[in-house]
C-alpha cells in the first residue's frame, strides 16, 4: 500500500498486479533513497564501452621497427593490348611449376606468388592493365608496389602504353620496363628505349633511372633478370609490414561459386589472416571458414603480401574493398548492420570530387601552389599539343595546371577512373564520351567538360587558374 500511495503521489494510477514502466520504478526507488541514477549511468557507460568494440580497428601507425618484416612486392603488368602482358604472367607462373615450386594444380585466384633465386617472394596480380589498377585506386585500394610496363619490341610505344605510363605515374609507382617479343624478327628494342625517353622514362643505360629488360615470353630470354630486378626494387622500396598487427587485406576478386557461396581473393596488407578470423568488409561481415593459396592448397594462415582465396563471406564483397579483422563475430555483425543502414540513407548522395572551380578555394588557403589536375582527350593528335601548350603557358601564382594524361580519342571509362583516383577534371575537345564513361563519371563523381571551340576551352581553364587572384586585389 505504501507503494501504491507513492505511485499516486507520482501521479501514476495502477492496479495492484499491473506492471509499471521502468522510469516509474526508478523514480520510486529514488523516493526511498536508492541512488538508481548512479547505477544507471554506470550501466550506461558499460553499454557505451561495448559499442566501442563495434568500431573498425584503426590501421596501425608508427609500428616499432623490430615488428616490421619484409613483405612480397605486389606487381601489376601494364601496356598496350597484345604486347604480351598475359604471356609474361603465364610464363612466370609456369616457370614456377617447372621449378617444382607448385604443390598442386595452379589455381586462378586473382594473384600468385613466386620466389626469386634469392628466395624473396614476389606477388603478381593476375589481371593486367591500367583500368583495373585505377579502378582499385579509385576505391582506395592502392595495392600495387611496382608496375611492369610491357612494350613489344616490334611495335614500340603505342597509345595504351602512354596511358599506362600516365596511370602509373599519377599513382607514383616505380616502373620497370619489359621490352617483350625480342625473339621476333623486326624487334627493335633500341627504338623502344629511345621512345621511352620521350615520356620521361630514361633507361639506365642512357644515364637515367628506369630499369629496362629485353625479354621474350616465348623463349624465356631475360626473364630471370626481370624477376631479379623486381626483387631488387622491392628492397629499395623497403616494403615492410607487421605480421602481428590487426589484419587488413584488399579484395582483388570476388565471385559466387556453386556449392561454396560468396568467395573472394585478397592480398594481405598487414597482420595475418587465420581460419576463424572474424572480419568486416565494406558493409558485410564474415568469418574465415577456409583459405586456399594460389596452388590450390588449404592453408591456415596468410601473412603480408600473400594472395589467398577466402570462404566465409556473408555476401559478395566489392573488388577494392578492405577486409579488416574484428575482435569477434558479434562485433563484426553489429558493425555490418550499422553500415548497411547508413548506406541505405546515403544511397542517393554521390560524393563529388573536386571540380575545376574548387581549385580557387584550394589555392586561396595554402602557401603552396594548388595543382589543377587535367585529363585531355581530343579529336586528333594535333590538337593535343596545341591545347596542352597553350595551357602550359598560362601563368598563375596560385595554381599550376598539370596534364596527367592527354591523348586523341573518345573519353573512356579508363580516363574517368584515372580522373577519380587522381582527383582530376576531364576535358574533351571535339570528342565524345563513351556510354560506360558517362556511367562511371556519375558513379565516381568526376567532372567532364566538353568543348568544340579551342579558345573557350583555354579561357575556362585560364579563368579557373587566374580568377583566384581577384579577391586579393
Ligand atoms: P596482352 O594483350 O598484352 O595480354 O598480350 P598477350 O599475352 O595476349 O599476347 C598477344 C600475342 O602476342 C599472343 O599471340 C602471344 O602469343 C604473342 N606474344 C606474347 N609474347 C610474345 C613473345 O615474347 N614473343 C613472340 N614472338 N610472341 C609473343
Amino acid at each position: 500500500f505504501q507503494l501504491m500511495a507513492d505511485l499516486i503521489k507520482l501521479e501514476v494510477f495502477v492496479a495492484p498486479h499491473q506492471a509499471i514502466e521502468p522510469e516509474v520504478a526508478e523514480k520510486l526507488c529514488e523516493t526511498h533513497g536508492f541512488s538508481f541514477e548512479r547505477e544507471k549511468r554506470e550501466k550506461g557507460a558499460g553499454v557505451h564501452k561495448v559499442e566501442e568494440v563495434f568500431e573498425e580497428p584503426e590501421p596501425e601507425e608508427d609500428t616499432p621497427e623490430d615488428k616490421l618484416e619484409l613483405r612480397a612486392p605486389i606487381i601489376t603488368f601494364m601496356g598496350h593490348v597484345d604486347h604480351g602482358k598475359t604471356s609474361l604472367l603465364d610464363y612466370i607462373r609456369e616457370a614456377r611449376v617447372a621449378k617444382g615450386e607448385a604443390g598442386g594444380i595452379t589455381q586462378h585466384i586473382g594473384a600468385y606468388s613466386v620466389t626469386d633465386n634469392e628466395g624473396r617472394p614476389i606477388t603478381f596480380l593476375d589481371t593486367p592493365g591500367h583500368a583495373i589498377f585505377s579502378q582499385m585506386r579509385a576505391r582506395g585500394a592502392d595495392i600495387t608496389d611496382i608496375v611492369v610496363l610491357v612494350v613489344a619490341a616490334d611495335d614500340g610505344i603505342m597509345p595504351q602504353t602512354v596511358e599506362a605510363i600516365n596511370h602509373a605515374k599519377a599513382a607514383g609507382k616505380t616502373i620497370i620496363v619489359a621490352i617483350n617479343k625480342c625473339d621476333r624478327e623486326g624487334a627493335d628494342p633500341m627504338r623502344a628505349k629511345t621512345q621511352l625517353m620521350e615520356h620521361d622514362l630514361t633507361p639506365t643505360e642512357f644515364g637515367g633511372d628506369t630499369e629496362c629488360v629485353e625479354v621474350s615470353a616465348h623463349t624465356g630470354q631475360g626473364m630471370d633478370e626481370l624477376i631479379e630486378l623486381m626483387g631488387l626494387q622491392a628492397e629499395v622500396l623497403e616494403l615492410r609490414a607487421n605480421p602481428k598487427a590487426n589484419a587488413r587485406a584488399s579484395i582483388i576478386e570476388a565471385s559466387i561459386q556453386a556449392g561454396k557461396g560468396p568467395t573472394a581473393s585478397v592480398i594481405v596488407q598487414t597482420g595475418t589472416l587465420k581460419n576463424g578470423t572474424a572480419f568486416i568488409c565494406g558493409p558485410f561481415s564474415g568469418k574465415i571458414k577456409s583459405m586456399l593459396d594460389d596452388k590450390g592448397k588449404r592453408i591456415k594462415e596468410a601473412g603480408p603480401g600473400m594472395p589467398v582465396e577466402i570462404l566465409g563471406f556473408s555476401e559478395l564483397p566489392n573488388v577494392g574493398d578492405e577486409l579488416v579483422e574484428m575482435e569477434n563475430e558479434r562485433a563484426a555483425k553489429k558493425l555490418s548492420d550499422e553500415r548497411q543502414s547508413e548506406r541505405r540513407q546515403q544511397r542517393l548522395a554521390t560524393p563529388a570530387k573536386s571540380r575545376m572551380e574548387d581549385i580557387l578555394a584550394l589555392a586561396k588557403g595554402g602557401e603552396q601552389k594548388a595543382k589543377l589536375q587535367l585529363i585531355l582527350k581530343t579529336d586528333v593528335q594535333g590538337s593535343v599539343g596545341a591545347i596542352t601548350g597553350a595551357i602550359d603557358e598560362i601563368e598563375s601564382d596560385k595554381v599550376e595546371a598539370k596534364f596527367i594524361h592527354a591523348a586523341a580519342g573518345a573519353i573512356t571509362e579508363s580516363d574517368i577512373l584515372l580522373a577519380s583516383s587522381a582527383d582530376a577534371t576531364v576535358i574533351g575537345f571535339n570528342t565524345k564520351v563513351e556510354g560506360k564513361a558517362v556511367q562511371a563519371a556519375k558513379r565516381e563523381g568526376v567532372e567532364i567538360k566538353l568543348y568544340s571551340i579551342v579558345y573557350e576551352l583555354i579561357d575556362t581553364v585560364k579563368d579557373a587558374m587566374l580568377g583566384l587572384l581577384e579577391p586579393e586585389l
